[in-house]
């Protein structure tokens, strides 16, 4: 069921123009930072973050268990904004969940579409399912990473669910804020988008316990087996008792290759020469 807010809804207050007043993060020490916030709590960083950037920064929120990231803006009291990449080809389910989010919070989430003519080409050329032939990079790039790139062009940061342990190949040294080495922003440039990866410390078990103690609406194809990471509905299958989250993603392919390229710099920095490039 849907937890209601006290708040009142602020549905369209959310959606205005992103300022162009934030700190440039070439004017922040962030290595500095990271190491300042290491051990501080996700409601913390949360609440630094969104101090510090203000209506300049955005939650990316993918629909499963990164729903946490809400709840801890919520706690905050401050205003905050969410933004997701609706690739087209997500499960019915997930749609539901973004519209209970949408309710509970009284927001507005600001989705970011693929470009329809990239699209139609991709799929009149090779099909609806080429990434089962030869391998999902093309098409995650023309439905995820492009989208993302022209969200991330209008504000300087994001918030992202990152952890730790999502991935021991490629996240197990992201800071808690990093500039990102990968995404241009506004000022069109790497070195100009920063992410805070607020829960980059936080197990999976330290997540699922936050959700159920604050209540939080899930995504119901957690239910389903499906544990974290949920993506597309053609890409995405529930893990066994035991397996690795990221077991449950590309499955048919090579294990290094599991980025969808949103978060390319881990993979760049841990292993440059045999990942899997996007974009
Ligand atoms: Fe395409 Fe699968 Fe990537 Fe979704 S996850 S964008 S369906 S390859």
């Amino acid at each position: 069921a849907v937890k209601p807010l006290n708040a009142e809804p602020k549905r369209n207050d959310m959606i205005v123009p992103f300022a162009a007043t934030a700190i440039a993060p070439e004017a922040e020490d962030y290595e500095q930072l990271a190491k300042d916030l290491e051990n501080a709590s996700p409601l913390k960083i949360m609440d630094k973050a969104l101090e510090k950037f203000g209506n300049d920064i955005a939650i990316a929120f993918s629909g499963a268990e990164d729903v946490a990231l809400i709840e801890y803006a919520h706690l905050t009291g401050r205003p905050f904004r969410v933004f997701s990449l609706d690739t087209g080809r997500l499960n019915p389910e997930t749609y539901r969940f973004f519209d209970a989010v949408e309710k509970q919070y009284g927001i507005r989430i600001e989705y970011m579409f693929p470009d329809a003519v990239e699209v139609q080409a991709l799929v009149r050329s090779k099909g609806l399912f080429s990434f089962c032939e030869d391998g999902h990079q093309e098409c995650c790039r023309v439905r995820k990473v492009r989208p993302l790139r022209r969200a991330l062009k209008r504000p300087r940061a994001w918030i992202t669910g990152q952890r730790k342990d999502q991935s021991p190949g490629t996240r197990s040294e992201i800071p808690v804020v990093q500039v990102d080495p990968v995404f241009e922003g506004l000022d069109g440039g790497i070195g100009s988008v920063v992410n805070w990866n607020l829960v980059a410390n936080v197990s999976g078990v330290g997540i699922w316990n936050f959700l159920r103690t604050m209540d939080v609406t899930v995504n119901s194809l957690h239910s389903q087996g499906y544990i974290s990471l949920i993506g597309c509905e053609p890409c995405t299958r529930p893990v066994l008792p035991g397996q690795h989250e990221r077991e449950g993603r590309w499955w048919w392919e090579d294990a290094k290759a599991r980025e969808c390229g949103l978060h390319k710099g881990n993979i760049m920095k841990n292993d440059a020469a045999n990942a899997a490039t996007v974009d």
